[in-house]
């Protein structure tokens, strides 16, 4: 016997959201209002259900309606992310396409991007006035990081490289998508197989930002299953002490960045001591943790990090 789907006609989409929302709590599946709230409005059109003009709450829904939220509600009982399943989702006021297995940005990201952009306010650059500066994401995933800073800059560029097909295709159609295509530069590139780096287009970069793959490798079984079954492990398995792209990126600084250039790394709380005592037995690099700041959590979880060569 299975439940019968709601009869087209008869429910409106505050009854819908009230019963997937009962669905998804019996089924243990995490955020449950939230995530019938996002398939029952995406279905309307519309991205939130607050945003819905309230005359949709209670107007019947229609039996194409009623199938695609029936549809979409079976995949979150698979534990499939709200983000893969709307398949976009905003950043810092973009709307990006999302597709598995590419990493999904998380809010905390935005704060990483917030703190770059008010460090690229004080600070001006070569090849013009403040707001120009050339940029190089490690870890690309959907372009979240990349894209956000080229609305927001409008005369910086980027150079973005992933490891990832699926991350390259995605942050080449985000950039589409936001006619941002033609101030970023995306190289498919494995960061860790290269022992010299001769693939900037143009040239030391002003900023290095990344949200790299971090998560000490013996904490990824404890991961959510929306993370552990859907997420390409590649973008959030950063090894033994979650340290080895961290690093990588690191130790590539005098080939990548200017003399005075400066670092921006999501990390885990563990990070910021770990990042400062490798610094310090590698003089050779002119590498300087200059600040951490915390989470909205209140973990500490970015780092600034300043190249300064005498
Ligand atoms: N914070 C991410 C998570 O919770 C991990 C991100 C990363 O490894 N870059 O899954």
């Amino acid at each position: 016997w299975q439940p019968q789907p709601p009869l087209a006609g008869l429910s409106s989409a505050t009854e819908l959201v009230s019963h997937w929302t009962r669905v998804f709590e019996k089924r243990g599946i995490p955020e449950a209002r939230e995530s019938s709230e996002y398939i029952v409005a995406h279905v309307l059109g519309a991205k939130t259900f607050q945003s819905l003009r309230p005359a949709l709450w209670t107007q019947p829904l229609t039996s194409q309606q009623l199938q695609c939220i029936q549809e979409l509600s079976s995949r979150r009982l698979q534990r499939m992310p709200v983000q893969y399943i709307l398949g976009e989702w905003d950043f810092q006021g973009l709307s990006l396409r999302m597709v598995p297995p590419v990493f999904i940005p998380r809010p905390e990201t935005e704060e990483l991007v917030e703190w770059v952009l008010e460090e690229v306010a004080q600070r001006s650059y070569a090849v013009g006035s403040p707001g120009s500066p050339l940029i190089l994401e490690v870890g690309c995933g959907s372009g979240a990081i990349s894209l956000s800073l080229l609305s927001q800059l409008p005369q910086s560029r980027v150079i973005a490289v992933d490891k990832g097909e699926a991350a390259i295709s995605l942050t080449h159609e985000n950039a589409q998508r936001l006619q941002l295509q033609d101030r970023i530069w995306i190289i498919h590139l494995d960061m860790t197989s290269e022992r010299s780096w001769t693939h900037l287009p143009w040239g030391p970069v002003d900023l290095v930002v990344s949200n790299p793959p971090y998560i000490f490798h013996q904490d990824m079984e404890q991961l959510a299953p929306e993370i552990r079954s859907y997420e390409d492990p590649a973008a959030l398995d950063g090894g033994e002490e979650g340290m080895d792209i961290i690093t990588h990126i690191l130790a590539l600084a005098p080939q990548l960045l200017k003399d005075s250039g400066s670092i921006f790394l999501e990390v885990d709380p563990r990070h910021p001591e770990l990042v400062s005592s490798w610094l310090q037995s590698r003089p050779e690099l002119y590498l300087n943790l200059v600040a951490v700041r915390k989470d909205f959590c209140g973990r500490p979880r970015f780092l600034h990090i300043q190249r300064s060569r005498p």
